[in-house]
């Protein structure tokens, strides 16, 4: 008998099946265990990667990329302790780009973003490489370098220069400037004060028209103290009645007679004695004082017309409006209604608005010229030559008047360019059919030169300058009080002045 093969055999072929089952089972347990360790892992990897995602987005400025301030700040802690245990000093540079609110205005922003990203990776790329760059918020930029004293002004230059080169942003070609304040550790502050100084010395170039850089000095923390003390006092000083107005005439130049009087603001401050417009109009602006200081003046100009008007003196007045004003919603409304309460015509007020704020071309300015011609008051150009005025744009504006620059008056006697300079800015006003006043005349010269060059109306220290609306008013009546200032001008004729010939009004006559 032959051995029991087939039972041995169907249970070595079943054990067989059991064996290839456990195996199978394993492979497949341990390939889905792998299969799990590597979901986790990829899990793992893509949590991290959100997390770190997430992280950045905390630390990075969305539109440029750049670090925002609290990492920035860590590692100005870091350079600070490595300064202290003996390396290098420390550079922060704070970095303001100019007037960039009219880039978001006039080009949108779109090419307002377009122009922070280009900035933004100018700094980045700045050589010697900066520790950080970070955006602190708005245009406004810090930059940590390694670098002492006597190089960080040179770096502080090198990086306001590097900010002006032009650039392409969304098609529109451009060209940026920037203030960079630079303060150096442990030279200027201790680390709490340092962000402080530099931002200061940024200001510091802001305050004298920016595109340019200033290390920080001990003298610009004096001066903040002191413009945060007048402000103060700036905000009561309507209400305590500190303010005033003096006038300075604007005569023909052919007939030397009074076509106009600029009201000129003057603070009478208790302690300070007369504060100037040029110390004091700039910080009004800044902390949005300019508004109800500018609708004083402008009630208060008024008032002085139709008193002037009811002693028969016929001359137009002149205000000078800040663009803050301009931007107001109501500001052509407001005119009007004090126009209208005193009984003044439109045509007799003049508004002398600054050629850059003429040319920011922002669709409120525009449309608040347009309403002020509507409503026939006139617009004059002040401070023309100074801003970046083409033909095509002064087209657009409906100006009556442009008024040189004082500067270029001043050099007429020094320089050719000068010259032909007011050559140009009168050539200019004919094409357009407006009146050229050359104001800050101080000498016969200067008169005599810009009577040559074809200005129609002169004003400057040479026939008056600014005085109390009695001392006009009494000048007028022939009480000569002003006599010795200039001896040219002849006020016997003042009441006869005739109003500058705009608006269609033909030649001289008495209105
Ligand atoms: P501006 O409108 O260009 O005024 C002319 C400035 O030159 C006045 O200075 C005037 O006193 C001065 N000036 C006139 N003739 C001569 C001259 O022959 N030689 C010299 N060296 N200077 C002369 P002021 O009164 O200090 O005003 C400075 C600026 O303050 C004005 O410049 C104007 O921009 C601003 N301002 C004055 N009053 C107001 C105001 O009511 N509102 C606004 N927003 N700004 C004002
Ligand atoms: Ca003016
Ligand atoms: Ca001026």
């Amino acid at each position: 008998m032959g051995p029991p093969l087939a039972p041995t055999s169907s249970f070595a072929t079943g054990s067989a099946w059991v064996w290839l089952g456990v195996l199978l089972a394993g492979a497949f347990l341990s390939y889905m265990v792998i299969a799990l360790l590597r979901h986790r892992a990829v899990l793992r990897r893509r949590l991290r990667a959100a997390n770190s995602k997430l992280v950045e987005l905390r630390t990075r400025d969305p539109l440029t990329g750049l670090m925002t301030r609290p990492d920035f700040e860590a590692r100005l802690d870091e350079a600070v302790a490595a300064c202290d245990r003996g390396a290098r000093p420390a550079a922060l540079l704070v970095v303001g780009l100019d007037n960039f609110r009219t880039i978001n205005e006039g080009y949108g922003h779109q090419v307002g973003d377009a122009v922070l990203t280009t900035m933004a990776r100018r700094l980045s790329a700045f050589s010697p490489a900066p520790l950080a760059v970070c955006r602190l918020g708005g245009d406004e930029f810090s930059v940590l370098l390694d670098a002492g004293v006597e190089q960080a002004g040179t770096l502080g230059r090198r990086l306001a220069e590097l900010l002006r080169q032009p650039f392409t942003a969304e098609g529109t070609e451009l060209q940026m400037s920037a203030s960079v304040g630079v303060a150096v550790y442990p030279d200027h502050g201790s680390r709490p004060r340092l962000p402080g100084c530099a931002a200061l010395a940024m200001r510091s170039v802001k305050q004298v028209g920016g595109a340019g850089h200033a290390m920080y000095d001990p003298a610009m923390a004096v001066d903040q103290r002191e413009q945060a003390e007048l402000l103060q006092e700036l905000r009561h000083a309507v209400e305590r009645r500190q303010l005033e107005l003096v006038y300075q005439p604007k005569v023909d130049a052919r007939t030397l007679q009074i076509t106009a009087a600029e009201a000129l603001l003057r603070w009478q401050h208790p302690q300070r004695g007369t504060i100037s417009p040029a110390v004091f109009i700039p910080l009004a602006e800044r902390h949005g004082l300019i508004v109800p200081i500018g609708r004083w003046v402008l009630s208060e100009v008024c008032r002085q017309a139709a008193q002037w008007r009811g002693l028969g003196l016929r001359m137009r007045v002149a205000v000078n409006v800040s663009g803050h004003q301009l931007r107001q919603e109501d500001f052509v409304r407001f005119v009007l209604r004090q126009l209208a309460e005193h009984g003044i015509p439109p045509s007799r007020l003049t508004c002398e608005i600054t050629e850059t704020v003429a040319m920011e071309d922002t669709a409120h300015t525009l449309s608040a010229f347009e309403r002020l011609r509507k409503a026939g008051l006139h617009v004059s150009i002040d401070d023309f030559g100074t801003g970046h005025s083409s033909l095509a744009s002064l087209r657009r504006l409906p100006a009556a008047e442009l008024k040189i620059d004082r500067a270029f008056v001043q050099d007429l006697a020094s320089g050719d360019n000068a010259r032909s300079i007011v050559q140009a800015i009168v050539q200019m006003a004919r094409t357009l059919g407006l009146r050229v006043v050359a104001e800050g005349v101080e000498t016969t010269e200067q008169r005599d030169a810009l009577v040559a060059l074809g200005c129609d109306e002169l004003q400057g220290f040479l026939f008056a300058r600014p005085m109390s609306a009695t001392a006009l008013a009494l000048w007028a009546d022939g009480d000569d009080a002003q006599a010795g200032s200039a001896a040219m001008f002849r006020p016997s004729l003042f009441q006869a002045t005739a109003p500058a010939p705009m608006d269609g009004q033909a030649g001289p006559g008495v209105r």
